[in-house]
């Protein structure tokens, strides 16, 4: 089932995410429905609070970068099979210097801006069958990560961003919050005073 993704504003995406215990009721279904409503949104990757449940999880799917039109293997080869379900995940590590990247969000459409982090991180987290993990990831699978599981921490790209940038944003993201976007996907609106 697709579900609408909440917009900049709404409560949910301020929240500090609860952890998951194993036998969590409707959790397969709920996984199902975050992959469902992410490629329906075109997006790589979706963490729970984007779709009202304060959650630690999300999930992503790069596999589309690591190939070009014709199916022809990129330079992101490796991301084929990075499409994966993390429960519970916790950064313990980051490292590297900072790059940027010019980041985007579901619950933001039509935004996109340079956010720097840095490239190598250690994750900890559980798959579905709640087995322990800890792993490493560099380069846009960071990247990926470590802006999903800013969402379970309440934290949004545009909390990155210096602060005079921001203030030029504000106007677009109240705009957001009020339901004034053409985003191409289901959305949920809860307007800011
Ligand atoms: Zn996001």
């Amino acid at each position: 089932m697709i579900l609408p993704i909440r917009a900049y504003g709404d409560p949910v995406l301020k929240k500090v995410a609860q952890d998951i215990e194993p036998g969590h009721p409707g959790l397969e279904q709920l996984i199902a429905d975050m992959y469902e409503t992410m490629y329906a949104a075109n997006g790589v990757g979706l963490a729970a609070p984007q779709i009202g449940q304060s959650l630690r999880l999300f999930v992503v799917d790069a596999s589309p970068f690591a190939e070009d039109e014709e199916g022809k293997p990129t330079e992101d080869a490796h991301l084929k099979d990075f499409k994966k379900v993390f429960i519970n995940p916790y950064i313990v590590e980051e490292e590297g210097e900072e790059w940027p990247f010019e980041e985007g969000c579901l619950s933001i459409p039509n935004i996109r801006e340079e956010v720097f982090r840095l490239p190598r991180i250690v994750l900890q987290y559980q798959d579905e069958q709640f087995k322990e993990h800890e792993e490493t990831f560099d380069g846009f699978a960071a990247r990926v990560i470590q802006h999903e599981h800013d969402h379970l921490d309440g934290v949004l790209f545009t909390d990155h961003l210096p602060p005079l940038r921001r203030r030029l944003l504000q106007g677009k993201l109240k705009d957001i919050s009020r339901g004034k976007t053409d985003a191409k996907y289901k959305m949920r609106f809860t307007p800011t005073k």
